[in-house]
């Protein structure tokens, strides 16, 4: 499919975590994980009817992205990829969009690209993501606990090959940070240290969204809610129990000289420029 345009002004919670635009690749993730947000934002993002309806099952690349990224891309832009897809999707393997999009980058560089991915197939393109200056790599980390995985997003890798991930970034010198998104039912001591033992960063992260605390917009799909309520989850979804779990795992980075940052203010550590 060609795309019109590639880079979008943010708005909402991208924007406020300071991210002066957004690149999506595709429409559609094939990761599927059961909670994601973005199928519940229906026609908000770009979305079409059959992607929300078949959510996971199948992707659309943008195959020109790259060509109008080379048009778009301006020096002072801060850029989040993506908060709709994973560029790093299983349909990526074949397609090998982002090795195209990283020589864009490379050759013009915007002050900021953050790429978010939970996809090991990242690895791929190390030489490429090493020659993107002020490329920062936000790495989704979501429990510790494989059995939770495999109920949650059984497409995803495992928590050990997800850290083996980050170290390998990071010993490629590429900058890498772990984003506890979103908190699933998980050991919050391990999932911290392991994270910031990976990455030597602040941690950033979420819960899971809630109708209690976010009325509107973006939420929990109703795949993860069955899930949660079959295997008797429901404190992760109750606010103070996930008060109780932000603040132990905050207190595992404040042992560590780090901090774990929420919502907004957590992903604005990622679009910081030095
Ligand atoms: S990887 Fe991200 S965008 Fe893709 S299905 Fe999972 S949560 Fe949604």
């Amino acid at each position: 499919m060609a795309a019109r345009t590639i880079l979008s002004p943010t708005s909402g919670f991208i924007r406020e975590a300071g991210f002066t635009h957004s690149l999506t690749p595709a429409r559609n993730c094939t990761f599927g994980c059961s909670y994601c947000y973005v199928p519940t934002m229906r026609l908000q993002g770009g979305l079409q009817p059959a992607d929300w309806q078949r959510w996971g099952q199948f992707t659309t690349f943008k195959e020109n992205a790259p060509e109008l990224l080379a048009r778009q891309l301006r020096p002072e832009q801060i850029i989040y990829c993506s908060p709709l897809v994973d560029p790093y999707q299983p349909a990526e393997t074949a397609e090998r969009l982002v090795p195209r999009l990283l020589a864009v980058l490379a050759e013009r560089p915007p002050r900021r690209f953050v790429l978010q991915t939970r996809g090991t197939l990242i690895r791929r393109d190390i030489e490429l993501l090493r020659q993107v200056p002020g490329l920062r790599v936000s790495f989704s980390l979501t429990t510790n606990r494989d059995e939770v995985r495999r109920l949650f997003e059984p497409h995803c890798a495992t928590f050990e090959q997800r850290l083996e991930t980050m170290r390998a970034l990071r010993e490629a010198g590429v900058d890498v940070w772990a984003t506890l998104a979103p908190l699933l039912p998980c050991d919050p001591e391990v999932l911290a240290q392991a994270a910031l033992e990976a990455t030597g960063r602040d941690l950033v992260g979420d819960p899971l969204h809630v109708r209690a605390v976010k009325p509107r917009g973006a939420t929990t799909r109703d795949a993860a809610l069955r899930i949660i309520e079959h295997h008797g989850f429901q404190p992760y979804l109750d606010p103070a129990a996930q008060a109780e779990l932000v603040q132990r795992i905050a207190q595992v980075a404040a042992a560590h000289g780090r901090q774990f940052l929420t919502g907004p203010a957590g992903f604005s550590l990622l679009s910081q420029v030095d």
